[in-house]
C-alpha cells in the first residue's frame, strides 16, 4: 500500500497533485511520501513485536537526510556500508548505538570514524578486515564490537547482481572459516565478538531462502556456544522484496511470523536491515515527455529522465510501472520509454504497452524510492534531480536540483 493514488484522473502524492509539483519544481523529479515511509516502517517493525529486535534501515536504499530523519524519529537504527553513510546517519540523528556497519572493503579511516562514533558493531566480512579492525581499535585504545557476516550458501532466487549469499559471491565468510574467525577474534585484545550476521540478497519474493539461511545460522550459533563463545546479536540482513509488477512477496507480517517461530527460544537480540521494503514503493520519479519518435521498427517515447537518474532498468533489466500523471484515456501502443543519454542501454521500459502520450505530458515511474536517486550519477553532465518529501499537504525540498555550478565543483 502506498499513498500515490489517482483522484479524478490526476495522480496525487498524498494530498498534493503531482502536476502542481512538476510545475513548481521541474522534472525529472523524485517524490517521496512520508505517510508511506511511516506505514512501511511500522508494518515491518511491528511484525517482530514479540521478539527483542532492532530494525536498522539500510541507508543505501535511500539515503536522503529527510528520509533518514523521518525513520530515525520512528526509532529506526541504520545499516551503513561506508563512511559517507555513517556521516549521513549521524547527521540525521540516529544514535550510534543503533548503527551496524557492513561491507567488504572498509578502509582504516572509515573504521576509525565508526569507532570514534562508537557504533553498535561491525559486520566483518574477511579475516583481513578483522586484523585491520583490531589494529585500528588498538591504536585508539578502544575495543571494537564485531559480528561476522556468514555466507550460508543459499540461493535467494533473485537477480545475480543482487544475490549475495552464495558460495561464489564476494560477501562474508563460509561457515568453516567463520569458526576460525571467532576463535581468532577471541584471542585479540581490541575486538569483542558480539554478533552473527548474514544478508543473502535483495528483492527476495519467497520466505524459504530466509528460513534456510536462518537454520544454518542457528546450527552455527550452537556450535559457537559449544566452543564457549556466546554472542548477543543475530543480524539477519535485509532483502525482503516488493511488488514492482506482478511479484507477490510475503507481507512483512507473514515474514515476521515465520521467522519469529524459529527465533523465539534464542536469547538474542535480532537485527534486521530492510531497505527496499521500507522505501521502494514510497517514491515515484516524475518525468516529462520531450518527444515521441516513430521508426520503422519501434515507437519511442523520449522523456527527460534517463539512466543517470534511475539505472535499475539498464543495470538489472528491472521493471518499473510507468503511467501518465494525468490519465488520458487514449488507446494503448507498444513503446520504448527512453532517456536523452547517448547509450542504447538508456531506457526506462522496453516493449511497454501504455496509452499513447504526447509531448509535454508527465509520466510517473513507480517504485522508485529505493535504489533510485542513490544510484544516480552525472553522466552526460546531467544535473541530478530534485527530491521532494510530501507529508499530507506539506512539501519539503529534500534535495534541491543540482545547478551547472554543482556539476563542475571541485574540477
Ligand atoms: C543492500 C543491503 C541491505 C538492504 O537490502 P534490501 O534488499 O534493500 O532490503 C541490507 N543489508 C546489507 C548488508 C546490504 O548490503
Amino acid at each position: 500500500m502506498h499513498h500515490f493514488q489517482y483522484r479524478n484522473g490526476t495522480l496525487h502524492a498524498e494530498e498534493i497533485g503531482v502536476p502542481e509539483l512538476a510545475e513548481k519544481y521541474g522534472t525529472p523529479l523524485y517524490v517521496y511520501s512520508a505517510a508511506t515511509l511511516r506505514r512501511h516502517f511500522q508494518a515491518f517493525d511491528s511484525a517482530f513485536n514479540g521478539l527483542k529486535h532492532m530494525t536498522c534501515y539500510s541507508v543505501k536504499a535511500n539515503s536522503n537526510l529527510s528520509v533518514l530523519r523521518l525513520l530515525a524519529e520512528m526509532g529506526a537504527g541504520m545499516d551503513i556500508v561506508s563512511g559517507g553513510e555513517l556521516y549521513r546517519a549521524l547527521k540525521a540523528g540516529v544514535p550510534a548505538s543503533k548503527i551496524v556497519y557492513s561491507g567488504v572493503g572498509k578502509k582504516a579511516q572509515e573504521i576509525r570514524e565508526a569507532l570514534e562514533a562508537d557504533i553498535l558493531m561491525f559486520n566483518v566480512e574477511s579475516m583481513a578486515e578483522l586484523e585491520r579492525i583490531n589494529k585500528v581499535a588498538k591504536s585508539m585504545g578502544k575495543v571494537a564490537r564485531v559480528g561476522f557476516r556468514i555466507n550460508p550458501d543459499v540461493d535467494p532466487k533473485t537477480h545475480p547482481y543482487i544475490s549475495t549469499g552464495m558460495k561464489k559471491n564476494k560477501f562474508g565468510l563460509d561457515i568453516e572459516h567463520s569458526l576460525k574467525a571467532y576463535q581468532r577474534a577471541k584471542e585479540m585484545d581490541a575486538v569483542e565478538p558480539v554478533g552473527m550476521d548474514c544478508h543473502i540478497g535483495s528483492q527476495l519474493t519467497t520466505i524459504e531462502p530466509f528460513l534456510e539461511a536462518l537454520d544454518k545460522l542457528i546450527a552455527f550459533y550452537n556450535r559457537l556456544k559449544d566452543m564457549g563463545i556466546s554472542i548477543s546479536y543475530l543480524d539477519l540482513g535485509g532483502g525482503l522484496g516488493i511488488t514492482y509488477n506482478e511479484e507477490e512477496p510475503p507481507h512483512p507480517a507473514e515474514f515476521g511470523k515465520a521467522l519469529s517461530e524459529k527465533l523465539q527460544e534464542l536469547p538474542l537480540t535480532v537485527i534486521f536491515e530492510p531497505g527496499r521494503v521500507i522505501s521502494g514503493n514510497a517514491g515515484i520519479m516524475v518525468t516529462e515527455v520531450v518527444y515521441t519518435k516513430k521508426t520503422p521498427s519501434r515507437d519511442f517515447v523520449i522523456v527527460d529522465a534517463a539512466m543517470n537518474d534511475l539505472i535499475r532498468p539498464s543495470l538489472y533489466d528491472s521493471y518499473h510501472r510507468i503511467a501518465e500523471v494525468q490519465q488520458n484515456g487514449r488507446d494503448e501502443l507498444t513503446v520504448d520509454v527512453v532517456g536523452p543519454i547517448c547509450e542504447s542501454g538508456d531506457f526506462l521500459a522496453r516493449d511497454r504497452e501504455m496509452p499513447a502520450v504526447h509531448e509535454g505530458e508527465l509520466l510517473a515511474v513507480f517504485s522508485a524510492g529505493a535504489y533510485g536517486f542513490t544510484m544516480s550519477s552525472n553522466y552526460n553532465s546531467r544535473r541530478r534531480a530534485c527530491e521532494l518529501l510530501v507529508d499530507g499537504d506539506t512539501v519539503t525540498v529534500a534535495r534541491a536540483r543540482e545547478s551547472y555550478e554543482d556539476l563542475v565543483r571541485g574540477e
